[in-house]
């Protein structure tokens, strides 16, 4: 059956795709159906047609499933920010869970990905979660302020009074915001002409400390009246800085690089644990802070660590997990690309009177190698934490960590996807997916975050046959020392820290069995690092106190 455009059809929803849309079939083609849920029977509009995939818009429920539920949120439908506010929440987490194990079975080739993965991580109040909105700023056709958000994939704005996800102070805020454009005749901004002067309220919450900022957005460089909107803002009890940012590109970036401060501090704090940050209006920080504690305190746990390590944190952002796991390692190294990311991260080191951290500024996928090559500090990493944006690690950074030979890899990701194509790589080199968890971050979207566990392929793994055969006819230390005992023993001994890879390398040379394919080279001309002679001597020097050659 061919479908034709603007026709009405009947359809079952039989899945959800990655927006959290509802995907049916109908004659051999897939419809995407956005604001319906598997299990509905519905009438649906096609309103675009592909080679083998349509979308469809949902005219009428015939039978509801079981789980719709009516949104929160009145304007939920129209809004582009929540996409399942009308599924139940058990069932958004249910949805994300199983898009992590799909993407870990399929893409990431892992056998019984949900034997490896814990219960989702969801919120037991998945409301008023946001610490930061960015509200754009118009005028409806009857001139009357407009502040709230766009309607889904264009740019008309929603006045939103009340958002259910954001920080439930907004809806003062923007009242007065409101009221103050409205009264003083403040002109907004027009995205067709360019014209006009504030563009979006900016406004973020310290969860923990109360602390509150409000920043416009504006194209221009001052505010008329400034003093009178700062009067009513510092009447709210928690106001600590109130600003402007200056924007008068003609663009759909939502922030200029200059913020003038009118009133307080320029910055406001928040703790993550017992780590405080400064957020200044510029700067990346975590959206849900009751779930970015769950994130990290997984990382941590996933981390395993014991105080000796060095930790390396790529694509660190303002260091928040640097200095989340700094005190429970022996070093921290952090990498992000984007160089006042690395100030704050400096700058929060210091608050927080951390001093093993060192941030390095540049792409991970140049800095990790080049200091790997160097062979000085942080060239051998015990863990290491990658947390990067939706296209994933860099093949480069994959390779250098295959390398690197860190015990652990805790792997934290926004996109289920790319971080099975890149589970995938890491099991072929070597490690294993050990655990998995799904934390929701963006509760009533589609998106997903995933923090997993890969350790090296022990060699105990493999060896346990052999521990058998040891307790049978192997003289006892034969098989007994592990890669951490040597390990340690090495840096007591000879203060040296020293990899697997190196550990390995020198028990092949004195004869003793590795792991079948543990720590081979792929290739003769792989480029795998040789163990530096003072480190082989040293590695020996443990071999033999253990009795093992
Ligand atoms: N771990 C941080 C931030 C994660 S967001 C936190 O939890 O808060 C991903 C970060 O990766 C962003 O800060 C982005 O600027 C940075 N980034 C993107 N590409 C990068 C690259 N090639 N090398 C290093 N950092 C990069």
């Amino acid at each position: 059956m061919d479908l034709i455009k603007n026709q009405d059809y009947e359809i079952v929803i039989e899945d959800m795709g990655n927006d959290g849309e509802g995907i049916g079939h109908i004659g051999g083609m897939t419809v995407f159906v956005k604001d319906t849920v598997m299990g509905d029977v519905a009438f649906i509009k096609i309103i675009k047609l592909k080679k083998n995939i349509a979308y469809g818009r949902l005219v009428k429920l015939i039978t509801p499933s079981k789980y719709r539920v009516e949104p929160v949120c009145k304007i939920a439908r129209q809004c582009g920010g929540c996409t399942m506010q009308h599924v139940s929440y058990e069932k958004q987490l249910d949805y994300k869970w199983n898009k992590v194990k799909n993407c870990l079975a399929r893409i990431g080739k892992v056998e019984h990905p949900e034997e490896r993965m814990e219960p989702v991580l969801g919120m037991e109040h998945p409301y008023h979660y946001r610490n930061k909105s960015q509200f754009p700023t118009g005028r409806d056709k009857d001139g009357n302020v407009v502040i709230g958000f766009y309607a889904g994939r264009t740019h008309s704005i929603i006045d939103t009074k009340q958002c259910v996800i954001s920080a439930e102070i907004n809806d003062r805020l923007t009242a007065v915001i409101r009221k103050f454009l409205t009264d003083y005749h403040i002109s907004t901004y027009d995205e067709q002409s360019g014209e006009g002067l504030v563009r979006h309220i900016l406004t973020r919450v310290g969860f923990a400390t109360g602390e509150i900022m409000v920043c416009l957005v504006i194209n221009g460089t001052g505010l008329c009246h400034a003093q009178r909107l700062v009067d009513a803002l510092t009447e709210i009890e928690g106001m600590t800085s109130v600003c402007l940012n200056i924007n008068q590109e003609k663009t759909n970036r939502i922030l200029g690089d200059q913020c003038v401060t009118l009133w307080g501090r320029d910055f406001i704090t928040d703790y993550i644990g017992d780590i405080k940050y400064q957020i200044s209006p510029l700067s990346f920080f975590q959206v849900n802070p009751v779930q970015t504690k769950v994130l990290y305190d997984k990382v941590l746990e996933y981390a395993d660590l014991k105080g000796d390590e060095v930790v390396w944190d790529m694509y660190c952002g303002i260091g928040t997990i640097s200095l989340f796991l700094a005190r429970n390692a022996r070093q921290v190294f952090g990498v992000e690309a984007v160089p006042q990311a690395i100030e704050d991260a400096k700058k929060n080191a210091e608050l927080n009177h951390i001093t093993n951290a060192e941030f390095y500024t540049g792409k991970a996928e140049e800095v990790v190698p080049a200091v790997y090559r160097s062979g000085g500090a942080g060239s051998a990493a015990d863990v290491v934490v990658v947390d990067p944006p939706r296209k994933g690690c860099d093949a480069v950074l994959l390779d250098t960590l295959v390398q690197m030979q860190p015990q652990r890899i805790v792997y934290v990701s926004c996109d289920p996807a790319t971080l099975a194509r890149d589970v995938a790589i890491l099991q072929e080199n070597g490690y294993t997916l050990r655990k998995a968890a799904v934390v929701d971050q963006f509760c009533h979207s589609g998106h997903v975050e995933t923090v997993v566990l890969l350790s090296q392929r022990k060699p105990d793994d493999v060896i346990e046959v052999e521990i058998e055969l040891g307790e049978m006819d192997l003289t006892s230390a034969e098989s007994k020392a592990t890669y951490a005992e040597i390990k340690d023993y090495v840096l007591k001994e000879h203060g040296l820290k020293v990899s697997n890879l190196y550990i390995s390398q020198v028990k092949r040379k004195c004869g003793i069995e590795v792991g079948e394919n543990y720590n081979l080279p792929k290739s003769e001309d792989s480029r795998q690092p040789q163990c530096p002679e003072e480190k082989e001597k040293a590695i020996k020097d443990a071999l033999d106190h253990f009795g093992m050659i």
